[in-house]
């Protein structure tokens, strides 16, 4: 039987949620060895665990079938995969900063500046494009410490929350790419592992639409029903059930977490009271 293998980070900003995802689609994998091999034991999956930048490499060789990483290593790695589904973690951009007292009135800033980055290609890209002549110094790591020892001018790098650069005297000047987990595969996935691929997928899509709504119940008076049904529509249409009270009902429904809080306040005026909002664990469409 075949085993679809999948490529995740040993340890580092994706491997947690990486692993949660999988708990989340009922896969289980544990590796209390510490071994770089695991194989689920509920599921035709075998997890590899490695440097999230030798990902894209290992799927394009088919070393792996699939892979998770974010999209700035796949942009930067140029390797021959396919792009399967964004994932919704590990959110950041890819960033120029420069010391914090240095004025900045455009990209021009960078012309015949030395920028130290570990992304080499996407930020020759981005300078190629602008027309600037600017040198690159790659290193593989604590970059943001470059232009503090004198061995560059800026830097260009992973950017979340931006505190790393405050602590350096780094500002955030232009920003590159947005970034976060996708999921790669294989170009030539055989058949049988290709099931396995679309059972994994609806499993996770599964879990991403549970996380992206929120089940809702409320009680209102039955002149407002036609109001609140166009409030919320649901994933067909809400469910309305009568409550022992004359003239009274409690209605069901999903919304999405994104427009939560406008909804509430539209129920609310529509006549919508003892409103109970709550988390979904999965969703099936
Ligand atoms: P490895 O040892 O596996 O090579 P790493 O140090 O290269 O690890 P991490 O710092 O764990 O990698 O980051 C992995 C990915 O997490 C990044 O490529 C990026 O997509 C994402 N990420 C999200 N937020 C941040 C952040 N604040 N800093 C760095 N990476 C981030
Ligand atoms: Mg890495």
């Amino acid at each position: 039987m075949s085993i679809l293998k999948i490529a995740i980070q040993k340890s580092g900003r994706l491997s947690e949620s990486s692993r949660k995802l999988f708990e989340e689609c009922g896969i289980k994998i544990t590796n209390g060895s510490g071994s770089l091999k695991v194989i689920a034991g509920n599921f035709p999956v075998e997890i590899l665990l490695l440097r999230d930048d030798d990902i894209p490499q290992y799927v394009e060789q088919q070393v792996a079938d699939i892979g998770i990483v974010g999209e700035n290593t796949v942009c930067e790695k140029k390797k021959d995969v396919d792009l399967l589904d964004q994932l919704g973690f590990a959110g950041c951009r890819l960033s120029l900063a420069i010391p914090k007292d240095e004025a900045y009135t455009g990209p021009e800033f960078f012309m015949n500046k030395k920028v130290a980055t570990s992304y080499p290609v996407l930020l020759g890209e981005y300078f190629a494009s602008g027309n600037i002549n600017a040198e690159i110094e790659e290193l593989s790591g604590s970059v943001e410490i470059a232009p503090g020892i004198g061995l560059a001018d800026a830097i260009c790098d992973i950017v979340s929350s931006g505190s790393t650069l405050i602590t350096n005297g780094l500002r955030e000047v232009e920003t590159i790419m947005k970034s976060q987990a996708v999921m790669i595969a294989n170009r030539n996935i055989s058949g049988d592992k290709k099931k396995i691929l679309e059972k994994l997928l609806f499993r996770m899509r599964a879990v991403r639409n549970a996380r992206e709504n929120k089940y809702i119940l409320l009680n209102a008076p039955e002149v407002a029903v036609k109001d609140i049904c166009r409030i919320l529509p649901g994933m067909k249409s809400p469910t309305i059930l009568p409550l022992a009270e004359k003239g009274w009902c409690s209605l069901h429904s999903v919304v999405k977490e994104d427009e939560f809080w406008e909804r509430i306040d539209q129920l609310r005026e529509a006549g919508a009271e003892g409103i109970l909002v709550i988390p979904i664990e999965k969703m099936i469409l």
